[in-house]
């Protein structure tokens, strides 16, 4: 079976041959199946500046942090040059346009790519209408994100990527500046979308519970230079399509997500053992 991502040896350092260079990752190897139907989800987490952002923008391609200094990235067993419809990312920030409509912000992604995808506008209308729906903004298609709550601006984010149905989606911090009470509608909405998406999903995040929540998986990384210290892939307790609520507050939830923190803390500590900070 093919793996959708794969990374061989992969070490970043920027700013490499200067004397500000910095490792920010460094030995990272996975592999991660292209399982079909059901996707997976891969949740990241670790200490600031360990390298999360730096494993999501390999993944992505992005100009600013690729290639990588040593080693291959590689999804759905190609080598990644750059960014590529087959890969959304959806940021902490609000990345939509300002001065689009939220229905204009999500038909965006099919605009640019129309001659590859041979899509008619009411079909890119359609495609539009029909995921601002799915995310629970119908409605609001008309709207400018400034007239939207943050909970709302981040599911134009989602439907904007989620538009282009890409086999892998990067989520860096997404829900980090959203109130508890709206995180909670944003992990309900991610568990009830991501069966039909099917997609594999990486989300960095630094809340444990939301890491045990909606992680299949989940990778602790070390302090920086980072790899993947520990991973939890198997005993996790299943929780999608159960209340985000009712959940983490269960008894075995709470002991999963206190796992978790002290193989954290491990890392830590050995990390700082070791002179890395
Ligand atoms: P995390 O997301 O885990 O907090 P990042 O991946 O953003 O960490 O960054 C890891 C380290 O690499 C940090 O020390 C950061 O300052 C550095 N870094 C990230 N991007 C760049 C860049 N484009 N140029 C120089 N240094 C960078
Ligand atoms: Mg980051």
């Amino acid at each position: 079976m093919s793996a959708v991502v794969e990374f061989v040896g992969v070490e970043k350092t920027f700013n490499a041959g200067t004397p500000r260079a910095y490792t920010a990752i460094k030995d990272v190897d996975f592999r991660i199946e292209d399982r079909h139907q059901t996707g997976e989800f891969v949740a990241i987490v670790g200490p600031s500046g360990c390298g999360k952002s730096t494993i999501l923008n390999l993944i992505h391609g992005f100009a600013d942090v690729y290639p990588p200094t040593r080693g291959e990235v590689r999804v759905r067993g190609k080598r990644v040059t750059g960014p590529g419809r087959d890969r959304g990312m959806i940021f902490q920030k609000y990345s939509s346009f300002p001065q689009r409509t939220v229905l204009a912000n999500v038909r965006f992604g099919l605009e640019i790519n129309q001659q590859v995808l041979g899509m008619s506008r009411s079909e890119m209308d359609d495609r539009s209408h029909q995921l601002i729906r799915r995310v629970g903004l119908g409605g609001h298609e008309k709207k400018y994100p400034h007239q939207l709550s943050g909970g709302q601006q981040q599911r134009v984010a989602i439907a904007r990527s989620l538009v282009l149905k890409p086999r892998i989606i990067l989520m860096d911090e997404p829900f980090s500046a959203l109130d508890e009470p709206t995180r909670y509608d944003m992990q309900r909405l991610i568990t009830e979308l991501w069966h039909d998406v099917e997609a594999t999903v990486f989300i960095v995040t630094h809340s444990l519970s939301e890491a045990v929540y909606l992680g299949d998986r989940i990778w602790i990384m070390t302090p920086a230079p980072g790899r993947i210290g520990t991973t939890f892939d198997d005993y996790l307790p299943p929780t999608h399509g159960s209340d985000p609520i009712l959940i983490q507050e269960s008894a075995p939830f709470r002991e999963a997500v206190a796992e978790v923190a002290r193989a954290f803390h491990q890392l830590e500590q050995a990390g700082a053992a070791n002179g890395e900070t």
